[in-house]
């Protein structure tokens, strides 16, 4: 199928980020600790943060959520977009990787809107909804483990306000999602997540080529 999107080369994305890229210095310390780290890929690259900074701002957000924080880096992002009084709930499971998160945001003055929960990230969208806090959250990033997505969309879904945008990372699965020998749980569950988010009535998306496939989900 023919295409108009560029081959992104090495030389052209040294260039993005040469013009583009505005990353403070602490944020630039924290991908350089976390690229030493065995699970570095896990991290998003500085452009997708500032994406996703700049997506928190369009919004006017100020109450956000994140599924799968890691060492902290998209959420310093968001925290840095955040006005004074915003507020970021961040769902992840490892103490080890969010103790690195936590030294950062500390470092950077936003540690005060963050409130970090340590606990299966379904458990903690449950007691948001069950604390009636549907339709009240305007921003949500989810990239956590894959087979767990539908589950985290549907709930985020509910807690946020019409308007409200969802950004989901690695919808190319490494671009595995078109490898038909590729059957693991999460590169099936992303597939069907695609799928749905396609016909999805409720939600507006556009599915961006960068990085590792960001879609952004718009609820009506
Ligand atoms: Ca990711």
């Amino acid at each position: 199928m023919q295409h108009k999107n560029l081959v992104m080369t090495d030389g052209l994305y040294e260039y993005l980020r040469s013009v583009s890229i505005r990353e403070t210095e602490i944020a630039r310390r924290l991908r350089e600790e976390t690229r030493l780290l065995p699970m570095a890929m896990m991290q998003i690259p500085p452009e997708q943060a500032q994406l996703m900074a700049l997506l928190v701002r369009l919004i006017g957000a100020k109450r956000c959520l994140e599924i799968g924080t890691f060492t902290g880096y998209s959420a310093l992002a968001v925290a840095n977009a955040l006005p004074d009084d915003g507020r970021l709930i961040c769902c992840d499971i490892s103490e080890e990787w969010t103790s690195i998160a936590r030294r950062y945001w500390q470092e950077a003055g936003v540690a005060d809107k963050i409130e970090l929960r340590l606990a299966p990230a379904i458990e903690t969208l449950t007691a948001l909804l069950a604390g009636g806090e549907a339709g009240r959250f305007d921003f949500a990033f989810i990239d956590a483990d894959k087979s767990g997505y539908d589950a985290y969309y549907e709930a985020v879904l509910q807690l946020l306000r019409p308007g409200g945008l969802i950004v989901f990372d690695n919808m190319f699965m490494g671009g595995r999602v078109i490898d038909p020998e590729a059957t693991s749980e999460g590169v099936d569950a992303l597939r069907q997540l695609n799928a749905k988010l396609r016909d999805d009535p409720r939600v507006d998306i556009a599915m961006l080529p960068i990085a590792d496939g960001v879609t952004l989900a718009m609820k009506r």
